[in-house]
Parts: structure tokens; C-alpha cells; sequence
């Protein structure tokens, strides 16, 4: 079962893919996680991925698509992937189709955590604390949101006709949220 855990900054996305993981004995796949991997590896690519990241905007499409491409044909982890943070445009969202195609696979559940823009400022607040991300700063949150609203939003309108795609209240308590998600997959 492949799954994608799609919503705004802070929705609480890489908090149920773990829990998913957990459960289901799959793959998280979050492409921040990823290219936070090759910011600590200090090549030229890290350098260009900081500073998009500490702006708020998007990293390329062509660096985050080739990192993909290789966990899509990990034989090891067809049909167990559980995506956070991608896709987030319509390029990668295609890409992403592609991708499962040539490889004999499809996605099977999308879930949107719906949460507003006051709550996730406060998150993201709290989570500067624990985390300390770079990019967890009023400034920078502000202009992620922006960036979700104007490039992602499109790809959820995109999704959300799909059978599979289900919208979740992302401001309830984690484990609530969580007990929705194996209620739809019946697991
Ligand atoms: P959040 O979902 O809270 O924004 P992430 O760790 O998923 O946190 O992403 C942090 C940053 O990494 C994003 O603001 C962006 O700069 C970059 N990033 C993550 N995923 C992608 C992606 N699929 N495409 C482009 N940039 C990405």
C-alpha cells in the first residue's frame, strides 16, 4: 500500500507517516528529511538546498525528483512507501505518477491534513524549540505558508477528486487523527 500524506507546513504530516511506518512495516519517504541528509553532506547541491529552504521557497524540482527516483525503484520498498512532503507541485505530483507507473505501482490513499494558517504558526513555533530548523523562523514559516498556498494548494485541488483522497481535521489531537486514518484504511 503506498500512501501520501499531503497539507500545509506543520500539518502534523511526518508525525502520522511514522506512526504509518510503525503500523503498516513500510517506508516514510520525506523529501525534507532527505534534503536535510544532503545539507550535512556540504556539497555544492547542500548549499543551493539551504538557501531555498531558508527562504521559504521550494527546492528544484530536478534535485528532489532524482532523490525520489531512487526509493520509487528500491524493490525492496514497492508498495510500502508513505509520502510526507511530496508531491507539493503539480510537476512533482506528475513525476510522481510516472514514476509508480513504470514501476507497477499506484497510490492508494491520499490524506489531507486540513489545518489553519494561526495554529500552524503556533506549531511550528513550539517545534523551533525542540528542532531547531533553520527554517522554523517567523519570517521563514510566513513565507512557507505562502509558498504551500500559491504552489501546493493546486496539487491538493488536483488530488482531491481522486476516490482515495480523504480530508482529515489536522488540528485534532495526534493519536485522533491517527485512529481516522486506520478507521479509512481498515487496518
Ligand atoms: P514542512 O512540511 O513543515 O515544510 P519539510 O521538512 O517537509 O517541512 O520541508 C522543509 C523544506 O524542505 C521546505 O520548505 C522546502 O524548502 C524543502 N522541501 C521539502 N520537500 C520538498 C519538495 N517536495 N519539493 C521542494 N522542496 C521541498
Amino acid at each position: 500500500m503506498n500512501i501520501i500524506i499531503f497539507g500545509p507546513p506543520g500539518a502534523g504530516k511526518g508525525t502520522q507517516a511514522k506512526n504509518l511506518v510503525e503500523k503498516l512495516n513500510s517506508f516514510q519517504v520525506s523529501t525534507g528529511d532527505m534534503l536535510r541528509e544532503e545539507i550535512k553532506k556540504d556539497t555544492e547541491i547542500g548549499k543551493k538546498i539551504i538557501n531555498s529552504m531558508n527562504e521559504g521557497k521550494f527546492v528544484e524540482d530536478e534535485i528532489v525528483n532524482n532523490l525520489l527516483q531512487k526509493i520509487i525503484f528500491d524493490s525492496n520498498k514497492k508498495n510500502k512507501l508513505i509520502f510526507d512532503g511530496y508531491p507539493r507541485t503539480i510537476n512533482q505530483a506528475k513525476n510522481l505518477e510516472s514514476l509508480l507507473n513504470k514501476s507497477n505501482q499506484k497510490i492508494d490513499y491520499i490524506f489531507f491534513l486540513n489545518v489553519n494558517k494561526d495554529s500552524i504558526i503556533k506549531r511550528i513555533e513550539r517545534r523551533k524549540v525542540l528542532e531547531k530548523r533553520s527554517d522554523d523562523d517567523a519570517n521563514t514559516i510566513l513565507k512557507r505558508y505562502d509558498t504551500y498556498m500559491s504552489i501546493t494548494k493546486p496539487v491538493l485541488d488536483y488530488y482531491s477528486k481522486n476516490h482515495n483522497f480523504h480530508e482529515i481535521d489536522g488540528s485534532m489531537e495526534i493519536n485522533d487523527i491517527y485512529q481516522k486514518i486506520e478507521e479509512i484504511l481498515k487496518v
